[in-house]
């Protein structure tokens, strides 16, 4: 029987030129992805191009590849295949989603509980922890052999999505698929040091202000805080910093959902992180963005106070709703 991935493989096996788009305010699960499945591409011999309309985070540019990743592409450049690398639609790859349109196939590879399930060819999984989980496969089909650095990128995509292997998404596969990473040279030792214990300090300023500003509800279910374009000044820190906060609030005892909103220029994005019966993606998908059942996010319209009023009723409201069922 085959299956999605082997389809996937399959088919992007027969590619001269494949497109993989990241999502935009891209993470470590998708760029970790992405450069894995390009990398096995081009040690076949074909041509693999990864774009990420928003760059590259600092932490992430020591993954090998990430040096050659786009914020924009050619425009004469004819693409057989464009892989959506978690994008729940396509327009989560921001203004690189556009280049897909002369692209014949479409694959979209997920696990965000909103997916819209488009492409021509899915592999898509909610349960999977990390899309790493969905993408090791294809990697492996396509090129069978150990790679080290093919395998440094997909650890570093299966540590980041889970916490470290700490959240409750982490499965048996989850770990299976690590122990493949570690077997063919991949280090969680020094793939976390790289991610975790090499940050500039004033990501830590930037932390100290946002705990700082933390706010709870007065049952102590709600926690959140706030990065300001000012708090951003202050610290010499950049927005991608504000990275951890949001995981920081979640160790507060009782709270149930943590929330961090970022005064962007493009309006306020909001981090979600749910605990329990309370789901992070319903919260989100009320305003328009998605994710998973414990962490998700959306772009918010209006002021930073606005968003965070409007937001705290939705919560409100999904407490209830899960109180009850
Ligand atoms: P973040 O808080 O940015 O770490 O995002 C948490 C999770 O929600 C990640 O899996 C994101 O991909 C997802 N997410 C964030 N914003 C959106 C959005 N606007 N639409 C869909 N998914 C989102
Ligand atoms: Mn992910």
């Amino acid at each position: 029987m085959t299956t999605p991935a082997d389809r996937i493989a399959d088919a992007l096996g027969r590619c001269r030129h494949v497109l993989l788009l990241n999502h935009v305010s891209p993470d470590g699960d998708c760029l970790g992805s992405t450069l894995a499945l390009a990398r096995a591409l081009s040690t076949r011999g074909q041509r693999a191009t990864v774009g990420s309309a928003d760059g590259v985070p600092e932490v992430y540019r020591f993954l090998p590849g990430a040096d050659g990743i786009r914020r924009e592409l050619p425009d004469d450049a004819a693409y057989d295949a464009v892989v959506f690398m978690e994008c729940s639609t396509p327009d989560r790859a921001g203004a690189l989603a556009a280049r897909a349109a002369a692209v014949p196939l479409w694959v979209n590879i997920d696990h965000h509980l909103n997916n819209g399930g488009f492409g021509h060819l899915i592999a898509y999984d909610a349960t999977a922890a990390a899309v790493a989980e969905l993408v090791h496969p294809i990697v492996r089909r396509l090129a069978p052999g150990p790679d080290r650095q093919t395998a440094t990128c997909l650890l570093c995509a299966l540590l980041t999505d889970t916490g470290s292997f700490r959240y409750p998404a982490v499965t048996q596969r989850t770990l299976t698929i690590a122990a493949d990473l570690v077997g063919q040279g991949a280090h969680p030792s020094e793939v976390y040091a790289r991610v975790y214990e090499n940050r500039p300090a004033t990501t830590l300023r930037l932390l100290g202000q946002a705990l700082g500003r933390l706010r709870l509800s007065p049952d102590g279910r709600v926690a959140w805080t706030v990065v300001t374009q000012a708090m951003l000044g202050e610290t010499g820190a950049a927005m991608e910093e504000s990275e951890g906060i949001v995981g920081a609030l979640r160790a507060i005892a009782g709270v149930d959902v943590a929330m961090l909103f970022k005064e962007d220029p493009d309006g306020i994005r909001v981090s979600l992180r749910a605990r329990g019966a309370v789901s992070a993606n319903a919260i989100a998908e009320a305003f328009g963005g998605g994710g998973h059942a414990a962490a998700a996010g959306f772009t918010g319209r209006g002021t930073l106070d606005e968003v965070v009023r409007q937001t705290l009723e939705v919560v409100e409201r999904e407490l209830r709703t899960a109180a009850a069922s």
